[in-house]
């Protein structure tokens, strides 16, 4: 894993910090960006570690006037509540599902909408709907520099998870296609690298996971009926077997897209499979 400077600057309005929670479904940490230079917004803030938080404070100072957040799992909005109260900045973002793995203690004043413009003196940042990792995922689109903030949305080295009933497979395709209509220049991941070819990128992310699910039809042809046990160990014959765990989700995420499309239905628990006749 490369060794990613703790503060970079990536072009006149934005500045990164990684917090310090490298791992397996975080790569090299979360990635917090700060944008701006007299007023700030904290974009992602990150989890709630104390080094980190430090460290966005000394960057950014008294200038924070807004917290921006692309979803609410724990490594990446936490810290918004620290950050606040030192600051008294506004918070932005959508708030939690009462699905797994959400941090609880987010509360925006109110819920971010698809289009909604922060505007100030020195950027405009625009809010882009991307349910799919998450139902309340946003990404947003720095205008000036063309620049999307992709959150969980699009990560650079490692692959999303979905997971349901809050990740949804069918809406996760849907908001990848969404990007396409941006005019983007860069993607700035939630983990890892700036993405300098996006729309290669997100065309690659399509086309990966409509493989993926061409895979589950076909080994659902050969089994013509499976658990999702059975069928994790075929369709992600790529993946480590530590990962399995994780990708039955995915999986599952798969099944039930193909099963609003009706090409797919499962027994009353949801743990067997098969596809619906032609
Ligand atoms: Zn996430």
């Amino acid at each position: 894993m490369a060794d990613i400077p703790a503060v970079s600057r990536l072009n006149s309005r934005v500045r990164r910090l990684v917090a310090p929670n490298p791992g397996v479904m975080t790569g090299p940490g979360t990635n917090t960006y700060l944008l701006g230079t007299d007023e700030i917004a904290v974009l992602d803030p990150g989890p709630e570690i104390p080094e980190h938080i430090e460290a966005i404070l000394r960057e950014a100072g008294d200038r924070i006037r807004w917290i921006v957040c692309t979803h609410t799992h724990p490594d990446h909005s936490p810290a918004w509540q620290a950050i606040a109260e030192a600051s008294g900045a506004q918070l932005i973002g959508a708030s939690a599902g009462d699905d797994m793995f959400q941090d609880s203690t987010f509360r925006p004043a109110a819920d971010v909408r698809h289009d909604d413009v922060l505007q100030t003196p020195e950027f405009t940042l625009r809010a882009v709907h991307t349910p799919g990792h998450v139902g309340n995922h946003f990404c947003y689109f720095l205008e000036q520099e063309k620049m999307l903030f992709a959150g969980d949305h699009i990560m650079n080295g490692s692959t999303v998870v979905i997971i349901p009933p809050s990740g949804d497979m069918k809406a996760y395709i849907e908001s990848l296609q969404l990007l396409l209509q941006y005019p983007l220049q860069t993607i700035a991941p939630g983990h890892g690298e700036i993405i300098e070819d996006p729309v290669a990128a997100v065309e690659w992310l399509v086309d990966h996971r409509l493989q993926r699910e061409s895979k589950v039809i076909d080994k659902l042809k050969i089994l013509n009926k499976a658990s999702l046990e059975e069928l994790v160990k075929l369709v992600y014959d790529d993946v480590d077997k530590s990962l399995h765990k994780m990708a039955t989700l995915s999986l599952t995420a798969h099944l039930l897209k193909l099963k609003q499309e009706s090409r797919a239905r499962s027994n009353e628990t949801g743990d067997t499979w098969e596809l619906t006749g032609s």
